[in-house]
């Protein structure tokens, strides 16, 4: 197998184009590829400049999970921290997270924080949203939002092998115009449902409107969820 390392966007989408296969930290495909024979050429980001970013609003497809750090948002931080093992952290990178893992641990901060997905086609760099990622799995390169004033993760234990835990992540985003969106997701099984609730300054109910979601039907999530809104909402600037 030859492992392609582009360094430029252009060699990374020649190298898709030649038929790469996009890899991560191989903590998943390697026992794939043991038993069903490896591909001829795959693709890691890991010299590539854009896919290896981390800041408070940009996070590389590249970047493995143990670097997500104090630069990101809570939320996402938080999420990294629970995937797997050490081990397992310490290979995995975000792109294999997202696009490549069932579990997909990131997605449910992702989504809170409305993030961007910048993906490589063998036609080039587009914009997209999670759910094509989810859906398509195309390359990776990163992800993009706009930093939420206050954001907060929880992962419910859960046993190898068994059920996916539940998890819920909420982030609180404010307008220019002093309104507040609080974004709110619930990862049931393997499904991650998502809600948003708006309000002014003057009346701080988000958790009616959730009251009314899908989400709040969700065995175990309530008192997680009002935790975390009555969180965030004191959080909040206020006038
Ligand atoms: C012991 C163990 C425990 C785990 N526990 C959790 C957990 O608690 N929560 C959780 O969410 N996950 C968990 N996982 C799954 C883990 O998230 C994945 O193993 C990991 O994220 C895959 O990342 P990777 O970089 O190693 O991907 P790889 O194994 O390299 O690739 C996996 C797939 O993703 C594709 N891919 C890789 N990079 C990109 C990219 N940039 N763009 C598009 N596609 C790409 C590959 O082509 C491949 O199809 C666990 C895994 C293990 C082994």
């Amino acid at each position: 197998m030859l492992v392609r390392l582009p360094k430029t966007v252009e060699q990374a989408r020649e190298h898709l184009t030649g038929g790469a296969v996009p890899i991560g930290g191989a903590t998943l495909v390697w026992a794939t590829w043991q038993r069903d024979g490896f591909p001829e050429q795959a693709m890691s980001l890991r010299e590539l400049p854009q896919a290896n970013v981390i800041g408070p609003e940009e996070l590389g497809g590249a970047v493995v999970l143990s670097r997500i750090d104090d630069r990101v948002p809570y939320v996402l931080r938080a999420a990294a921290g629970t995937v797997g093992t050490g081990a397992v952290r310490r290979a995995a990178t975000v792109g294999g997270n997202l696009a490549g893992s069932a579990l997909r641990c990131l997605l449910p901060a992702a989504l809170v924080l409305e993030a961007r997905a910048t993906v490589l086609t063998s036609h080039g760099v587009y914009e997209t949203d999670l759910a094509e990622v989810t859906a398509k799995r195309p390359l990776l390169l990163g992800l993009r939002w706009t930093a939420p004033v206050a954001s907060a993760y929880h992962k419910a234990p859960g046993e190898a092998g068994g059920e996916p835990p539940l998890v819920v992540a909420t982030a609180l985003h404010t307008g220019a115009d002093g309104r507040h969106r609080l974004r709110a997701a619930v990862r049931d099984g393997y499904e991650v449902l998502t809600a948003t609730a708006t309000y002014g300054p003057d009346a701080p109910r988000p958790l009616d409107e959730l009251r009314e979601t899908p989400l709040a039907d969700v065995p175990g999530t309530w008192d997680l969820l009002t935790e975390q809104v009555t969180t965030l909402v004191a959080a909040a600037p206020h006038d």
